[in-house]
Formats: C-alpha cells, sequence, structure tokens
C-alpha cells in the first residue's frame, strides 16, 4: 500500500477498535472462554511466519507495477470494511445486519446514480463481477425463456461459461479493428430471432476497447432484444462520459441508463478489496425473479430484502460499509472520484504518444480508457518475433533486481494484428503484445521513467535472439 495510505491507516485503525468496544459494552458482561485464545507467543510465532509469506507478492501500488487491474483498496475501504468485520454483519438479509444493509441501498444508489439509472432501479452489491453477471444472464433467461445471448469475441470469458451454466445458447460476435462489437456482425445475428439479450461491455478486460452502446441499443430493440451492460472493469468512466469530459467518448455511457441491466466491480476501479462487484437494474420489475420462500429468514419486514432479489446468500456487510465509507470521502462526481479517472486516462493517452514518437515500442490500438496495449518493434516485423520479444520484455522487466517493471501479456490473433499493423509478417497464429492496466493516478507522473524503463528493456528483448535461453 502507498505510504502516504498507510500513515492514514495507522491513525484510523484504532477508530475500528474504539466503535467495537463501544457498541460491545452495551450488552453487560459474561464470562469469556478460553477456547480461541492463543497465547502471545504463539502468535507472534504464527505471525512472522506469515509475514515472511507476505514478501511474496507483487508491488500493485506502486507505479512500476503497470499490468493488470488490481491496486490495494482505499485506507477508507479497509477502515470501512475491519470496522464491520468485528459486527460480522451479513447482507443476505436485513436482519443480519441493518446497519451495512441500508449502507449497501445508499451505495447502490449512488452507483445508479452514476449510470444515470432512475430512482426506481433494483440492484445490490456481489461478490464479484462473474456472479453479477450471472445475475443479469440469468434474469435474461427468465424474461426471453428459448432465445439466446450475443456477446462479442472481447467480452470477459465468463460469460460464454455462465450461458452453459443457465443452459442458453450463447452467440460469439466478432469485433472492429478496434476491439468493439461490430455491428453488422451483430445485426446478423439478431436478424436470426433466436437472440433475447445482447451484451455490451463498456471497457474490454484485455484491450479496454468500449462497445457502441448507443447503436447495439438502437439495433438490438429494433428486433426485439434486451442489452446487459458489463462494465466490470470500465464502469466508473461513466462519471467522465456522461459530463462528456477526461477524453472520454459520451454516447456509450449516457445511452447505459437506457440499457436493461448493468454490471460494475467496485473492487477493480473503485478501491474496494475484492469481494465488491454490482448489478443493477432500471426496471425494478427483475427483483421478481428471485422470489424465494425460505423458512428460516427474513422474519423483519420492510421493502424487498436484497436476499429476495440476489442469487447469492451470505454476503459480506463489511464489503458495503467499505465501499459506503469511500464514497463520503470520494463521491462519484467529476470533482470527487472523477479526479482519479480523469489522471489514469491522462496516463494513457501520454503514454499513447509516447509510444508513437518511440523507436523501441509500437501502439497496438489507441487506448479507449487507461489499458495502453504495445509490443517491441522487431525488425523485420515478423509475428515469432514480436512474441518472443513481448515474452522476454514481461519476464526482464519481473525479474531485475534493481529495477523491476511488472507488466501483463495479452495475446493478439494474427488477423486481429494484422488488420491493425498491415506490415507484420504472418509467420504465427498468435503474438504475445504487452498490456498495461494504468488503474493507478500516480501512473501519471511516474510515467516518464516508466515509458524509459519499459522503452530500455524492449531495446534488449528485441536484439535477443529469440532462441537464446535465460
Ligand atoms: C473482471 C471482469 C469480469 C469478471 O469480474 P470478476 O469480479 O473478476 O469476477 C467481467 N467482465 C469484465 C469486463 C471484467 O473486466
Amino acid at each position: 500500500m502507498d505510504l502516504h495510505d498507510l500513515h492514514d491507516l495507522r491513525a484510523w485503525l484504532p477508530g475500528a477498535l474504539e466503535v467495537a468496544e463501544r457498541w460491545g459494552g452495551r450488552f453487560g458482561p459474561y464470562e469469556s472462554h478460553g477456547a480461541h485464545r492463543a497465547g502471545p507467543e504463539a502468535f507472534t510465532e504464527a505471525f512472522e511466519r506469515f509475514a515472511k509469506r507476505m514478501d511474496d507478492n507483487y508491488p500493485f501500488f506502486h507505479p512500476r507495477y503497470a499490468g493488470q487491474m488490481v491496486k490495494p483498496p482505499h485506507p477508507a475501504a479497509v477502515t470501512g470494511y475491519l470496522t464491520a468485520m468485528l459486527f460480522n454483519p451479513n447482507n443476505h438479509a436485513a436482519e443480519g445486519g441493518p446497519a451495512t444493509t441500508e449502507m449497501e441501498r445508499e451505495a447502490v444508489a449512488s452507483l445508479a446514480e452514476m449510470f444515470g439509472l432512475a430512482a426506481s432501479h433494483v440492484g445490490h452489491l456481489t461478490t464479484s463481477g462473474t456472479m453479477a453477471n450471472l445475475e443479469a444472464l440469468y434474469v435474461a433467461r427468465e424474461l426471453h425463456p428459448g432465445r439466446g445471448i450475443a456477446y462479442s469475441s472481447e467480452c470477459h470469458y465468463t460469460h460464454e461459461r455462465m450461458c452453459h451454466v443457465l443452459g442458453m445458447a450463447g452467440h460469439r460476435v466478432p469485433v472492429d479493428v478496434r476491439g468493439r462489437i461490430d455491428l453488422d456482425a451483430l445485426e446478423g445475428v439478431l436478424r436470426g430471432g433466436r437472440i433475447g439479450t445482447v451484451v455490451v461491455t463498456t471497457g474490454t478486460t484485455g484491450l479496454g476497447a468500449v462497445d457502441p452502446v448507443h447503436e447495439v441499443l438502437a439495433l438490438a430493440r429494433r428486433y426485439g432484444a434486451r442489452v446487459h451492460v458489463d462494465a466490470a472493469y470500465g464502469g466508473f468512466y461513466a462519471i467522465l462520459g456522461r459530463a462528456g469530459t477526461g477524453g472520454v467518448h459520451a454516447e456509450p455511457w449516457r445511452a447505459i441508463a437506457d440499457c436493461d441491466s448493468v454490471v460494475v466491480d467496485p473492487h477493480k476501479q473503485g478501491l474496494q478489496p475484492y469481494g465488491c462487484g454490482a448489478v443493477l437494474f432500471p426496471d425494478p420489475r427483475a427483483g421478481r425473479h428471485f422470489a424465494h420462500d425460505s423458512p428460516y429468514t427474513y422474519f423483519t419486514d420492510s421493502d424487498l430484502h436484497l436476499g429476495e432479489i440476489s442469487l447469492e446468500c451470505s454476503r459480506a456487510g463489511a464489503a458495503a460499509a467499505a465501499l459506503w465509507l469511500t464514497l463520503q470521502l470520494l463521491p462519484l462526481t467529476v470533482a470527487g472520484f472523477g479526479q482519479i479517472l480523469a489522471a489514469n486516462r491522462r496516463a494513457a493517452l501520454n503514454w499513447a504518444q509516447l509510444i508513437d514518437g518511440s523507436g523501441e515500442l509500437e501502439l497496438y490500438q489507441r487506448p479507449d480508457l487507461d489499458i495502453v496495449t504495445y509490443f517491441p518493434a522487431v525488425a523485420g516485423g515478423r509475428l515469432s518475433a514480436i512474441d518472443g520479444a513481448s515474452g522476454r520484455l514481461l519476464r526482464d522487466g519481473m525479474t531485475a533486481q534493481d529495477d523491476p517493471v511488472f507488466l501483463s501479456v495479452l495475446r493478439a490473433d494474427a488477423d486481429a494484428f494484422q488488420r491493425r499493423h498491415p506490415r507484420v509478417v504472418r509467420d504465427a497464429e498468435t503474438a504475445r503484445i504487452i498490456r498495461s492496466v494504468l488503474i493507478k493516478p500516480e501512473h501519471e507522473h511516474y510515467l516518464p521513467v516508466l515509458h524509459g524503463r519499459v522503452s530500455e528493456l524492449a531495446a534488449r528483448a528485441r536484439s535477443t535472439p529469440a532462441t537464446a535461453t535465460p
């Protein structure tokens, strides 16, 4: 975690214990049982071994980590999570944790507002984007039984898996030269009349490409199909997109409010610890597909319980507390959370520009959001050589003792590669390229250092013969 964040945590964490102590004191004395108590030496010894194991990790907090879509949570999220965890509320039903259930409703309402949904929406947090998408596809099946799902070949792989789980037919639609769902191909699939719901992705996991939601929506409606938006990774960009600022194309983001469901992962861009996804339905009638009658839960009443509109049962109330507390400090506005996204976006655009002017690296495609994809510029442009150089760049960066960088690779197929770079020589079916998710605002100022180091590594990687063994 960032040093400033750790400093804040040191100041804030005792507050968690105070809250639990003050509250616990209200219920009167009783004799505590020793069965689970550990002696201080036993703990110290176990914790030392534990701490040593934690060295085996990647520095997600540091801007020299520019790989996958991961960063540590906000210190307020940690404080909120830990405080609530001391109570251990379960948000499957209000009596599992009335306070965190309220927080979940409020946090979900903020997410809904971020997408421009009306106050009448239904939605809730989930443990992940996968679970959130599963619920959206489940509702899709209930509303259009017998009809299938169309998704692009760049969508998250779990859509295909979830279609399988739900016993629905999944239809893979090709993408255009920017990695966005191809509208002509989609229309071809829709024309067959077998599609109930189209999945669009605003920020694909690989390239960060934003599907043209507005155009897909118009097309889907013409064929009587619903539209589900998978914004698991990119969703928070709705803040900039809907405001038409920060170099983010507005139309796809503004169209989300008119779609049928949307998923966002606060545990990706939203500074939350893992275990926090969300699914939202503009039409509250979606909730009726989860109706069930359990004999042992839901003994209190008010509105629909969160457990009554969800597939999962137990869920950490602490996850809702963490998100709620974070949103008190960083509201989902251009001036709040938007500042983080704007910095990420500037970093991505600036890096794309640096790569354009570089002799060592080539841009794979222009970033729509904050994922930058590129590869070492190898002489001759053979795909096999690009693949080898990308692999070496990744490995050399990660294993450098003194000045490491942490990147990730993406496998591009030869067709997709050649459409973007017609001059490459197709001597392989696929080639690895480098993918950097600039998910932290710290990347903006660190960029010259990062670019310099990656260029240096690329120069070395492309001059090493592919057959060389490390
Ligand atoms: C990450 C991601 C998912 C899956 O979410 P998990 O929280 O990892 O289960 C789904 N769709 C997209 C676009 C994603 O980026």
